[in-house]
C-alpha cells in the first residue's frame, strides 16, 4: 500500500510567529477532522523548522520538510544549509527541483541528483519536482521532458534508495496560476511516470511509490484528483498558507 500524502510548501511566506500559529491551526483540525491515513507533510521557511519539530511530537501522521538543501556536505558555502542540518531539527522530508529552483535558481537535473544523494544520505526523504512549461506541452515532447527529469535525477539510484523517493509532477503551467491540470491530464501523466519508473526499478517498487500532483490544488478539486489510481496526494503551494484549506484538501481524501 504506498502511502497517502499532502505537503504544503510554504515557499518565502509567513513570518516566524504568523508560521507557528498556522501548525498549531492545521495540528488541531487535521485532529479533529481528518479521518482518513493520509500523511501530512509541512515544508515551511528554514526559520520556522527548529521551533515546530516540538509540537508535532504527538502527530505521527504530521512531518517536517524543508524546501530545499545544500549539496555539499558542509563547509564554507554561504547561505546554505546542509541536509545533516535538516535532520537535526526533525526533518524526514525534503523537497528538491521544485520549478522555481530550476527556474530562478538555474537548477539542473545534474545538480539535483547530488542533492538527492546527499538527502539520502542523511536519512530525508527526497519530494522529487518534476513538471513541463506550457510551451514543452505544446511541442509534444512533454513525455521526453518528464522522463529526463526523472532519468537524469534519478536513475543512478539503487532501488533501496529509490524506494525512499517521493515524486511530485507540477506542471509548471499550473503552479500559482489558478489553472489546474485535469484530473485526466494529471492521471496520464503519473500513469506514465509509474510505468517508466516500473521499467527501470520494476513492477513492485514502482507500486509502492508515491506520486503527488501539484499545481494549483483547492479544496474543491483536490477529491477528483486524489481520486485518480495514480495520484496519491499533493503537493500544495498557495492553499497550503492558511490551515482551513489545507485542512480541506487533506480531507479530499
Ligand atoms: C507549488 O508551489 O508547488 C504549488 C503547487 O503551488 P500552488 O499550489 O500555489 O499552485
Amino acid at each position: 500500500m504506498r502511502k497517502k500524502i499532502v505537503a504544503g510548501n510554504w515557499k518565502m511566506n509567513k513570518s516566524f510567529d504568523e508560521g507557528i500559529q498556522l501548525v498549531k491551526e492545521i495540528i488541531e483540525l487535521y485532529a479533529q477532522e481528518v479521518k482518513s491515513q493520509t500523511y501530512v507533510v509541512i515544508a515551511p521557511p528554514y526559520i520556522h523548522l527548529h521551533k515546530i519539530q516540538p509540537l508535532l511530537f504527538d502527530m505521527p501522521m504530521i512531518a517536517l520538510g524543508a524546501q530545499n538543501c545544500s549539496e555539499m556536505s558542509s563547509g564554507a558555502y554561504t547561505g546554505e544549509i546542509s541536509t545533516a542540518m535538516l535532520k537535526s531539527v526533525g526533518c524526514d522530508y525534503v523537497i528538491i527541483g521544485h520549478s522555481e529552483r530550476r527556474q530562478y535558481f538555474n537548477e539542473t537535473n545534474d545538480l539535483l541528483a547530488k542533492k538527492i544523494d546527499i538527502a539520502l544520505t542523511n536519512l530525508l526523504q527526497p519530494i522529487y519536482c518534476v513538471g513541463e512549461t506550457l510551451d514543452e506541452r505544446n511541442s509534444g515532447k512533454l513525455f521526453e521532458i518528464i522522463e529526463s527529469q526523472l532519468s537524469e535525477a534519478l536513475y543512478h539510484l539503487p532501488s533501496e534508495n529509490m524506494r525512499q523517493v517521493v515524486v511530485a509532477y507540477e506542471p509548471v503551467w499550473a503552479i500559482g496560476t489558478g489553472q489546474t491540470a485535469s484530473s485526466a491530464q494529471a492521471q496520464e501523466m503519473h500513469g506514465f511516470i509509474r510505468k517508466i519508473i516500473a521499467k527501470k526499478f520494476g513492477d513492485e517498487l514502482a507500486e509502492n511509490i508515491s506520486i503527488l500532483y501539484g499545481g494549483s490544488v483547492k479544496p474543491d478539486n483536490a477529491k477528483e484528483l486524489f481520486s485518480q489510481p495514480d495520484i496519491d496526494g499533493g503537493l500544495i503551494g498557495g492553499a497550503a498558507l492558511q490551515a482551513r484549506s489545507f485542512i480541506d484538501i487533506v480531507k479530499g481524501f
